[in-house]
This record gives structure tokens, C-alpha cells and sequence, in this order.
């Protein structure tokens, strides 16, 4: 029995997983040089999104600076007042004045057609449209102010995400819909009437949008729900009715953890089955956290897919027993802040470092061997071991720290490894 499993073993290689193809159309979201594909064969995109106050050009532009230079490659800024949109072209000569050509979103709701109808040069500054089909207006208004907004897209060449949500669904459709769902011989769920509400909507708006004269290549769905199964299911149906690139972002995630958690859940199931070209995780910030770690999970669930490379990654054990003090803990994660902290430089300076591995681990148990499959690593002594830390580098041991200043030690090394390996050779 056990011969024949083995043998059946060796004939027939176990798969490798790994992300289906994608197959959307490709957007592209343009400022200046700066051309960010979205969809197609383009890696998936990491989105955020500012909560300053738009009219604050300078608090503005400067966070926008911050979350473009934490991996960020679209932000989205709210654009909901004349005086937002009077401040939205002095947001953008901020940014390209300090050199940053990462291209902003404009988020519309309610009075987009007049924002960018008396706002050409706002409508300019912006690179792409976020329109919610949701609130662009009531009865005969709707189209027509939906339509406004369309026109200027195709005139500047600006793609539009028509984003649906269901917090703000439009409820002429649902009404039609659970309409119509009451007269079926077997109704619907509530939810499944939702999800076909969420989906015609976006669809709907998108042909009415090429319908105007809005290249289809320019267009951008979503469909955002806040329940995780909710999401999957929407999207799954709304990648099989249509090709165009798709904004994936569990909406309302929550904070922290939670947060964290569901959106890691929800954009995993989809981005595995190659559903979702561009990704936002939608963080509530705990009080005194950066507005950037919603950029951090974003990059971490593409980078723990292995869809993107963004940092150098730290492998880290979790400690047990056999190492009591806090040393590795608070080396793991001096170690990881450090190459955070050095990647807005280290990304044009050392290319290719995104991808290297480090790893820092708490005894000799996995020590030695994970930081052997690291590019360089360290196996800090656990509980009763020689007060040693061997450290590896391309999977040989090189050298052993000791003494007092092992962190900054072995930071230092990094640093020359860094230098060595990805440094530009003359
Ligand atoms: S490497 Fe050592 S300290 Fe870390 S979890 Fe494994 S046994 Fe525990």
C-alpha cells in the first residue's frame, strides 16, 4: 500500500499554487510621465486614499507624499466642495514640486458634474474619476449629470472608476429589482437581489459611460460591500459578466486587527483567482496610527500572494520557551523598520533589494536552517546556548556576533550586503 502511494507520488508532481491570470482590460492612469497601467497583464495596484481636509492644499500634499512614498501608486483624495476643487491643482504643484508624480484620484459624489464642469483646472489635475452611480443624482438627473461627468473624461482622456457601494446603492435599481424578485415563484435572498443590484449597477453605468463616448479601455469598476463572503461573491460574478479592470477593497473594513484581517481574507480568495486589478484596504486608523499602514496591508497581502515584491521581507520565529528575553523580538522588528524606512531610497538607489529576505530567528532549533534559506540572517541564542549569534549570508555562516551590540551590529551588516549585492556597478 505504502509502495504504491509512494510510487503514484513520484509519477505525478505536486502542483505549485500560484495566482490565476488575469484578464481584464487595461487602464491606464496618467500624470506627466508617470503612466500607471491598471489590469491587463499590469501587476496589481496598490490604492489609498487621504482623510485631510482637501482645502488644506499643504496637509493635503504632503500626506498624499506620504502614502505615494510608502508603496502607494494612485491616492485618492476627497473632492467634495468648489473651494476642494479650487484646491486640487495647488495639491498637484505641490506634489510636483517635490518631484512626486504619483497620480490623484478625485473621489465625487452628489455635485461632481458641477465641480468639474466649473472646475476645468481640477478636472486636469486629476488623473482618473472615482463617480458613484449611487449619488449622482435622482430621477431624469441622473443620467444626465452622470453623463456631465463622463463628457469631461473622454474630453481630458481621464479614466473614471465607476465605483458602487452598497452603502449608497442606487435605489432605483434595488427597487426594481426586489420588485421584480417578488415575483419569482422562488424569491431570491435579500443579499443575492443586493449583489445583482450592485452588479447592474456598475455594468449599467459602464455602458452608459461607452454609450457617451468614454474609451472602455478608461474604465474602472467596483463593486464594495463590507462582508467578506458578500465581496467574494459580488466580484466573482461581476469578473465573469465583464472585462473591465477591477478596484477590489472590502469597504468599512474596521480598525486594527479586525480590519486587517477580513480585507487580507476577502482580497486573497479573489486576487488568487485572478479577479482584481487594483486593491485598496479600506483602515480605519487607530488613534496615533500613520494614515500608511492601510498602504503596509495592501503591499504585505500582494507581497504574501507573491504578486508583487514591494520590501525586503524579515522572517521572524514567534518565540517560545526556549527564549525568554525580548532581545530577538525587539531585533525583528528594529530590523524591519530599518529596511522600511531605507526603501523610499533604497528603491531607485539598489534595484532588486525589494526582494530580499531576511531573516532573524530566536534559537538553534529552526535558527541556523531558516537563516540559511534567507539572503542573510542571524540565529540569536535561546535559553542555555553559548551567548553567540551566528549570522548567514547567502546561505553560509560568515561570521558570529557577540557582546552588547548585536543589533546594531547586524544591522550594519545588512546595510554593506545591500550595498554589495544591489549597489550599482560602475
Ligand atoms: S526558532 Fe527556537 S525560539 Fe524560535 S520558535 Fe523555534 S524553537 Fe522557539
Amino acid at each position: 500500500m505504502q509502495d504504491s502511494q509512494s510510487s503514484q507520488q513520484l509519477s505525478q508532481a505536486i502542483a505549485v499554487a500560484s495566482p490565476l491570470p488575469r484578464k481584464s482590460r487595461q487602464a491606464r492612469v496618467v500624470w506627466r510621465n508617470n503612466v500607471v497601467t491598471v489590469g491587463g497583464d499590469a501587476p496589481v495596484r496598490v490604492q489609498s486614499m487621504t482623510n485631510t481636509d482637501t482645502v488644506d492644499a499643504v496637509e493635503t500634499a504632503i500626506q498624499v507624499r506620504q502614502l505615494a512614498q510608502a508603496g502607494s501608486e494612485m491616492v485618492r483624495i476627497t473632492v467634495n466642495t468648489p473651494e476642494a476643487a479650487a484646491a486640487v491643482p495647488y495639491i498637484r504643484e505641490q506634489l510636483d514640486r517635490m518631484g512626486e508624480y504619483v497620480p490623484l484620484v478625485g473621489d465625487f459624489h452628489y455635485n461632481g458634474h458641477r465641480l468639474l464642469t466649473d472646475y476645468p483646472d481640477c478636472a486636469q489635475a486629476l488623473s482618473k474619476y472615482r463617480i458613484n452611480p449611487g449619488n449622482v443624482g435622482k430621477g431624469d438627473k441622473k443620467d444626465k449629470q452622470f453623463g456631465q461627468m463622463i463628457e469631461i473624461a473622454a474630453k481630458y482622456d481621464k479614466a473614471v472608476r465607476i465605483g458602487v457601494n452598497w452603502g449608497s446603492l442606487d435605489q432605483e435599481i434595488m427597487a426594481d429589482l426586489m420588485d421584480q424578485n417578488s415575483r419569482r415563484e422562488k424569491p431570491w435572498e435579500t443579499r443575492q437581489v443586493m449583489y445583482e443590484a450592485l452588479i447592474t449597477s456598475a455594468i449599467s453605468s459602464a455602458e452608459l459611460a461607452r454609450d457617451i463616448g468614454l474609451n472602455p479601455d478608461n474604465i474602472i469598476l467596483s463593486c464594495k460591500v463590507s462582508g467578506v463572503q458578500d465581496l467574494i461573491s459580488v466580484y466573482r460574478e461581476l469578473a465573469r459578466r465583464c472585462d473591465y479592470a477591477l478596484h477590489l477593497g472590502l469597504t468599512e473594513a474596521g480598525m486594527g486587527t479586525k480590519g486587517t484581517v477580513a480585507s487580507t481574507a476577502a482580497l486573497s480568495v479573489l486576487l488568487q483567482e485572478g479577479i482584481g486589478d487594483t486593491i485598496r484596504v479600506s483602515l480605519t486608523p487607530q488613534p496615533g496610527e500613520a494614515r500608511t499602514q492601510e498602504v503596509v496591508v495592501a503591499s504585505e497581502i500582494l507581497q504574501a500572494l507573491g504578486l508583487r515584491v514591494f520590501v525586503p521581507s524579515v522572517t521572524a520565529c514567534p518565540g517560545c520557551g526556549r527564549t525568554t528575553s525580548t532581545t530577538f523580538q525587539e531585533l525583528a522588528k528594529k530590523i524591519d523598520d530599518f529596511l522600511r524606512g531605507e526603501m523610499p531610497v533604497w528603491r531607485t538607489q539598489f534595484p532588486g533589494v525589494e526582494a530580499m529576505k531576511v531573516a532573524v530567528m530566536g534559537c538553534i532549533v529552526n535558527g541556523p536552517g531558516e537563516s540559511k534559506h534567507a539572503d542573510i540572517g542571524i540565529s540569536l541564542p535561546g535559553n542555555g546556548e553559548a551567548p553567540a549569534a551566528p549570522v548567514f549570508i547567502d546561505g553560509e555562516k560568515a561570521l558570529t556576533l557577540r557582546g552588547e551590540h548585536i543589533a546594531e551590529e547586524f544591522q550594519t551588516l545588512v546595510l554593506e550586503y545591500v550595498q554589495r549585492r544591489y549597489g550599482q556597478k560602475a
